[in-house]
C-alpha cells in the first residue's frame, strides 16, 4: 500500500510502500524515553520503498543495553520522530514511525514487542501477537 507522510512543522515529507502486516507496537524502554510516550507504534518499510520529498532530517545514534547502534532519524526544527534504521549509510529497512503516516487509522497495529518492559498500566492494545522480547 501506498502511504503519505509528513513531520509537524511541515518541512520534511515522505513516500513509502508499506505492508500493512508490518505494523506494530514496541514496548522497549528506548522507544518509551525517545517517544516520550507509553510505547511507539512502528510499521518496518523497505529503504528501496522510501521516497523523502522535501527536507534534510537529522539523526542521532543510540547505543541500546545490547551494545547494538541505531540512527533515529528527525526533524530537526520540531522534533518529530521520522524512523529508525541501523547505522549503515545504505540500511535495507526503516522502521517508520507509524503516527505520522497519513494513512495511520487504517494501519491497526498487528504485532506487539519487548511486552516484558510494556508499562503495567497498559492492556494488550488489540488483535495482536504479542512477543516478550524482539520477534525469535
Ligand atoms: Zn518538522
Ligand atoms: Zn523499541
Amino acid at each position: 500500500m501506498r502511504i503519505t507522510g509528513e513531520c509537524h512543522c511541515g518541512e520534511i515529507a515522505f513516500e513509502a510502500e508499506l505492508d500493512p502486516e508490518k505494523v506494530g507496537i514496541c514496548h522497549c524502554t528506548d522507544c518509551q524515553v525517545t517517544s516520550a510516550s507509553a510505547f511507539r507504534t512502528i510499521a518496518m518499510v523497505d529503504a528501496a520503498g522510501f521516497r523523502l520529498m522535501r527536507g534534510t532530517p537529522k539523526t542521532y545514534v543510540k547505543t541500546a543495553d545490547s551494545g547494538n547502534q541505531r540512527a533515529l532519524t528527525f526533524c530537526g526544527t520540531c522534533g518529530t520522530a521520522l524512523y529508525s534504521a541501523t547505522t549503515d549509510p545504505e540500511p535495507a529497512v526503516l522502521n517508520l514511525r507509524a503516527g505520522i503516516i497519513d494513512q495511520r487509522h487504517d494501519l491497526p497495529p498487528r504485532y506487539e514487542i519487548w511486552c516484558r518492559s510494556a508499562l503495567p498500566w497498559l492492556k494488550p492494545v488489540a488483535d495482536t501477537i504479542r512477543y516478550e522480547f524482539q520477534f525469535t
